[in-house]
């Protein structure tokens, strides 16, 4: 019996299809449901490769770094493209674009960290195309994304060929720069947040050598939960990207303000704990030096932005 996925018939080969990069190859599947996916994954193993945007992989394609002869898009699959709220939670679809985490009421208002993330990632072209799971996947030190999700204890949700189901933390997901421990048999479905009390605060600070169309020197994505008292700080997440192989949490500051009334928080020496406990690298984006400078300086003004929404709401 012929099997068809999307508009290609399974296994066809020699198709001469053009993917979005003009390439000719020998298998391009487009499938509409993930068990297809799963399948067809099956099938190619290590031979196929999955694509989302496209915006990291085609670049990668075009400087051959690696060839592909079959290619699984995951544009199809409609799951995959949604944002749900569940009780507790959040999920978003691997497949959620840029522009939808940018432009979602739902994200602004649980995960505004998240969004302004979003929102400062490449250009429009690149936040229409480009996705969450593409950004993960991808495990750049530098992906503007990293860091928010992690300060949100998100986690993700991997699916085999078999059909097994795992979550995984960020913390155990990134294992270094542009590696996690994804197997070729998997496929990242959805990532899962936790709906945060109405008491949590967040900044995110993103530092590159222009506004728009830049990779991360720095990012730091802070979160903070205040106690129902509103005063006392109940828990804390200092996540940064592009200071080390893989996003980072400082776990001290948690230790340092957890408990603590917020009003009377030493700033600077909170940026100076940030300071001590990233071990950055020089490149073309700047030195260790000033990467360590500017995590103090940018810790101290999250850390006074939240202030200043604690500040603003008690006005109201
Ligand atoms: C001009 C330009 C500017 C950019 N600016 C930024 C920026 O400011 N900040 C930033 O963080 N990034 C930036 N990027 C990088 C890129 O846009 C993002 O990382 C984007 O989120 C990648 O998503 P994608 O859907 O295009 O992934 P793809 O390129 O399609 O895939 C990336 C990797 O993930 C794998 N993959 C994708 N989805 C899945 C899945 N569901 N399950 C398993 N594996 C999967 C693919 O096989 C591939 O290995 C930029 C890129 C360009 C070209």
């Amino acid at each position: 019996m012929e099997e068809s996925f999307g508009d290609l018939k399974k296994g066809q080969k020699n198709c001469q299809r053009t993917v979005h990069c003009h390439v000719p190859c020998q298998g391009y599947f487009a499938p509409q449901k993930i068990e297809e996916a799963l399948e067809i994954l099956s099938k190619y193993g290590k031979e196929i490769k999955i694509i989302a945007g496209g915006t990291d992989l085609l670049v990668q394609y075009y400087d051959r770094l690696y060839e592909i002869n079959h290619w699984l898009d995951l544009k199809n699959i409609q799951e995959l493209k949604e944002i749900n709220i569940t009780q507790d939670e959040m999920e978003i679809g691997a497949m959620v674009t840029h522009t939808q985490l940018e432009t979602s009421e739902d994200i602004k208002k649980y995960y505004p960290v998240l969004s302004q993330a979003a929102a400062d990632i490449g250009s429009p072209q690149i936040r229409n195309r480009g996705t969450v799971g593409g950004n993960i996947v991808n495990a750049s030190p530098a992906g503007d994304l990293l860091a928010p999700l992690m300060a949100y204890n998100a986690q993700f949700r991997l699916l085999s060929t078999t059909q097994e189901e795992k979550l995984v933390s960020a913390e155990e997901f990134f294992i270094g720069p542009k590696k996690t421990i994804l197997e070729p048999a998997q496929l990242l479905t959805q990532i899962i947040l936790p709906l945060p009390s109405e008491r949590t605060y967040g900044s995110w600070i993103k530092i590159g050598k222009r506004k728009a169309l830049i990779i991360a020197a720095i990012t730091l994505a802070l979160v903070v939960e205040m106690a129902e008292d509103h005063k006392t700080v109940k828990d804390v997440r200092t996540c940064l990207g592009s200071v080390a192989p893989t996003p980072i949490e400082i776990k001290e500051v948690k230790k340092k303000m957890a408990g603590k009334n917020f009003n009377q928080l030493d700033f600077k020496q909170l940026g100076q704990i940030v300071e001590d406990k990233i071990s950055p690298i020089d490149d073309i984006r700047g030195t260790r030096e000033y990467r360590k400078d500017v995590a103090k300086k940018i810790m101290i003004k999250a850390l006074e932005e939240i202030d200043e929404s604690m500040r603003g709401e008690e006005v109201i």
